[in-house]
This record gives structure tokens, sequence and C-alpha cells, in this order.
């Protein structure tokens, strides 16, 4: 049976370099629940390091977890990448990873905490996490597809780091799967209209950087569970499944 899904699939934790230490796993779930939401991605930039960790955590809490990263283009453009299945996932940070040069400068722009389920420290990833991997945004959408995954361009309202900010245009034939719009652009009659956008789905998530972010806005979904395949149908407006509101 179709249901009601409420969505933010764009949470950052404390493995990003500007996320709050905070955000560790048992107060990401905590707030979410506190927030209504039944589902949240994790979208850590060009990592996904603590994804297993988050998606233990919500567990206990039934609350859905799907991982994923936000990759950095070579163009500085950010693309969030969702997926149902942790191997795919790990086969597309191998190709991030690969193409992600540098190291960290922790003064200069934070640590980047490694945590189990529990919320304990278990690594510091040493990666330059906040830098732009060699992949273009053609490439990275190729790679996220080939591995069954949702390829979403982020926050495209945004002048930095985003693709119509950075290019100026959608490249032509690139097949995301739609579109980001920061919270600041949702009307007060919470709708999203972004002309730029060029008929691409469009999505709202909150790009929490601090706990008291998650779920600033969010996404509803109509949808028989809540997967990325799932999530593919709704965008596409397919078998009854679709997006519902914004808030
Ligand atoms: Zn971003
Ligand atoms: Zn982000």
């Amino acid at each position: 049976m179709l249901k009601k899904i409420k969505a933010d699939l764009h949470i950052h934790t404390c493995l990003s370099p500007c996320g709050d230490m905070e955000m560790i796993p048992t107060l990401i779930v905590k707030k979410a629940k506190s927030k209504g939401l039944d589902m949240i991605g994790i979208c850590d930039h060009n990592s996904s390091e603590n994804v297993i960790a988050i998606k233990k955590a919500g567990e206990k809490s039934n609350l859905k977890v799907l991982g994923g990263m936000e990759v950095t283009s070579k163009e500085e453009v950010h693309i969030l990448a969702l997926f149902d299945n942790d191997k795919d996932l790990s086969k597309l940070q191998k190709i991030v990873y690969k193409n992600l040069k540098g190291e960290n400068d922790e003064e200069l722009f934070g640590y980047q905490l490694v945590v189990n389920e529990q919320d304990e420290i278990i690594d510091l990833n040493k990666k330059m996490l906040i830098g732009a991997t060699d992949l273009t945004v053609d490439e990275i959408v190729e790679f996220i597809h080939s591995l069954n995954g949702l390829a979403i361009a982020s926050h495209v309202d945004r002048e930095r780091f985003s693709l119509i900010g950075q290019l100026g245009f959608v490249p032509e034939g690139l097949e995301l799967d739609g579109m980001e719009l920061s919270p600041r652009y949702i009307s007060e009659k919470k709708k999203l209209d972004f002309p730029m956008a060029s008929g691409f789905p469009l999505v709202t998530f909150s790009d929490a950087h601090y706990p008291n972010d998650i779920g600033k806005t969010s996404t509803t979904f109509l949808l028989d569970e809540m997967t990325v395949v799932e999530l593919k149908k709704a965008l596409k407006n397919r078998d009854g499944r679709s997006i519902l509101t914004y808030s």
C-alpha cells in the first residue's frame, strides 16, 4: 500500500569538515524523529564513512536511513548520490577517493570524525573532503546511475557549488533524477518553482550541518517502500508514486 513518507535526504554528519561535532548518530536520529521524518539521507562531502553508524542508530528508532554522499565535481558542482545497497555506495566511494587529492587542514576546515553508532570516535578522516574531485558532473551522474543510485543536483538556487551557479546552465542530456532547492527557496504557499530547472523534478531538503537544521525543509513522497527504487518512480510520477508536498 502506498504511504506518505516525509523525507530529508540531505544531512551532513561530523565527518564533513563543515559539519557540527554534534552531528553524531544518536542525535541526528533523535532530531529527525522529533521533526516527524520517516526517512533521512546521509550525504557527507565526498565520503560515506559514517553511513553505517547512522543506519544502525536509525534501525533502533525505526527511522529509515539511506546511505549516500554529496560529491563535488571538477567544476565545483555538488551532486547528491543516494543508494539502496551499501555495496554500490562503497563502489562509488572508491571512485571518488581515487579522484580526490590532498589532505585536510583541520585548523582551517575542521575535523572529520568517523564514529560508530554509539557516537564514539573511531577514526579521523585525513582526506581533503571539502575539495573537488577530478570527475566532471556528467561522469559523476553516469557513475551514480551505473551503480543504481539516485542523482540529484544539490541546492541549484545557490550561487556557489551548484550546477546552475557554477555552470550557468544545465548541460544538455544530463540525466539527473531531480534538483534540490535550498530551504530559503520554499515559498509561503509551500511551493517550489525554479524556471532554470528546465522541467526537472524539484525537491527540497535541509542540507543540515547542525542538529537544529535537520528537517528544516523536507519533501513528502507517496511511496510503497522507503527505497531509492521507489523514489525514482515518485520523481517520474510513475505507478501512482509521486511527490506530494513540501514543508
Ligand atoms: Zn552542497
Ligand atoms: Zn550539503
